[in-house]
């Protein structure tokens, strides 16, 4: 048996002062009835976990919960054939931290069919690099090459110095489309240059009341953003072209948005959703990020912090002050 006395977890729970998390120590008795469990060795910050942990409200819809979207560690047991004892795995998704519990613990038992391999190329620590934000990165560039978007097109990344965007620079220019990073940021350019951008858009610009149709300046976007720089993105884009969308920094609404992008140009706004992807398209884009992100770009964009660190990084993270990706050692 692998039972181990207590570890510690970060739960999200309800009480009178509203739903908070705070650290708990608990026990195998206290994880979930699912058939595989994991030595959690790492798990990631994306800006969900910083919404349940630190945002205005509510997120978890059952509580207690463990909070954190993404899991990777190694298989301690399993009563589905699929997995054994041994295998190295990444969860991300799936309503962890939302409805199931999540990574931030040094134990958790999930799903059989939530689980991918972890590629050969990535550690534990990589795959928590890549995270949630990342896996989405990828996802995103999927959907444009699938929509038919050209691998040398010229390609506009939004919320470009955070943990979707600084991947998904680092993607785009590996496919070998010509990068333009938008960001708030100038402080990261030297960063975002590395990753691979070629020019860069002030995100003040992209943002307000723009014309329902701009001049064309991009053949694709991934916006990681929403809200008036989505609207705007759009209405720059070239003819044909499209867009990938899946945040909502700035805002989740579109305001004054039109239909002319998409009925005088054609262009398409492609969502893309991370939490119930199914398996082939996820195995699609751990393939992408397995070939495409060298373990070093994977080191130059991500740092590692500690679980008791959480609270704090969750702050951070919604005032977006958190360059890249972090990771979150849970050991
Ligand atoms: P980060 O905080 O790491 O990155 C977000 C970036 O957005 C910031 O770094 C900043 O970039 C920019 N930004 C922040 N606030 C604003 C603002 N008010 N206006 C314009 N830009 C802003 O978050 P993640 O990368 O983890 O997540 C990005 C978004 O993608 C989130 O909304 C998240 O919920 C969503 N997401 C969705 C998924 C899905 O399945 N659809 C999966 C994963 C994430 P800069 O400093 O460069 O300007």
């Amino acid at each position: 048996m692998t039972q181990q006395s207590s570890f510690r977890a970060l739960v999200v729970d309800d009480t009178d002062d509203g739903q908070v998390a705070q650290f708990r120590e608990l026990t195998d008795t206290d994880l979930p009835d699912h058939d595989v469990l994991v030595e959690v060795e790492y798990s990631s910050l994306n800006y969900k976990d910083g919404l349940v942990i630190a945002g205005p409200q509510k997120m978890a819809r059952r509580t207690p919960l463990v909070a954190g979207a993404d899991l990777a560690g190694t298989v301690l047991e399993s009563s589905n054939p699929d997995w054994k004892p041994g295998d190295r795995v990444v969860v991300n998704g799936w309503g962890l931290s939302e409805t199931q519990s999540g990574g931030y613990t040094r134990r958790q038992r999930v799903k059989p069919e939530w689980l991918v391999r972890i590629p050969d190329a990535f550690s534990t620590r990589d795959a928590m690099a890549i995270g949630t934000a990342g896996y989405t990165s990828a996802l995103c560039l999927d959907a444009l090459e699938r929509y038919g978007i050209a691998s040398d097109a010229e390609l506009l990344v939004t919320g470009a110095a955070g943990g979707v965007g600084s991947i998904a620079v680092a993607l785009a220019a590996a496919a070998g489309h010509t990068v333009v990073a938008a960001t708030g940021r100038p402080e990261t350019h030297d960063f975002l240059s590395e990753l691979g951008a070629s020019s860069f858009v002030d995100r003040a610009e992209l943002q307000g009341k723009g014309r329902p149709l701009g001049k064309e300046r991009w053949d694709a976007a991934v916006d990681a953003v929403g809200g008036s720089t989505l609207v705007n993105v759009l209405s720059q884009i070239r003819y044909g072209g499209a867009v990938a969308a899946c945040g909502l920094t700035e805002s989740p609404s579109m305001p004054d948005a039109t239909v002319m992008p998409h009925i005088l140009r054609g262009v398409a706004l492609l969502g893309v959703d991370s939490v119930m992807a199914p398996a082939p398209l996820r195995r699609s884009a751990w393939d992408r990020l397995a070939r495409d992100l060298p373990a070093s770009t994977l080191d130059s964009l991500s740092r590692v912090e500690p679980l008791s660190d959480v609270p704090r990084l969750a702050e951070e993270i919604l005032a977006g002050k958190v360059r890249g990706r972090v990771v979150v050692d849970v050991t």
